[in-house]
């Protein structure tokens, strides 16, 4: 079976599943979902600064991924950065 392909939310590009970084909304925050654990909507993005940057500053395409607006929640980036060390 074909992995499954998401779109990044910074460059829009498709790539598949496995290559992304997941986010999901918790409580107040969207946070990356490093261990996959978290289950329900997602939101992802290449595992790229440059993405993560558009990422963050796109908030309109993050607030249609989760269907809910995010405008006022804060994107926790800090676990991903721990989780690349
Ligand atoms: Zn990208």
């Amino acid at each position: 079976m074909a992995e499954p392909v998401r779109t990044c939310l910074g460059c829009g590009k498709k790539f598949v599943k496995s290559k992304l970084l997941r986010f999901v909304l918790v409580v107040n925050k969207v946070v990356p979902d490093t261990g996959a654990l978290v289950s329900g909507r997602g939101a992802y993005c290449c595992r790229d600064e440059k993405c993560i940057k558009l990422f963050v500053k796109n908030k309109k395409r993050v607030s249609r991924a989760f269907r809910r607006d995010i405008s006022d929640i804060r994107i926790e980036l800090a676990l991903i950065f721990r989780s690349q060390e």
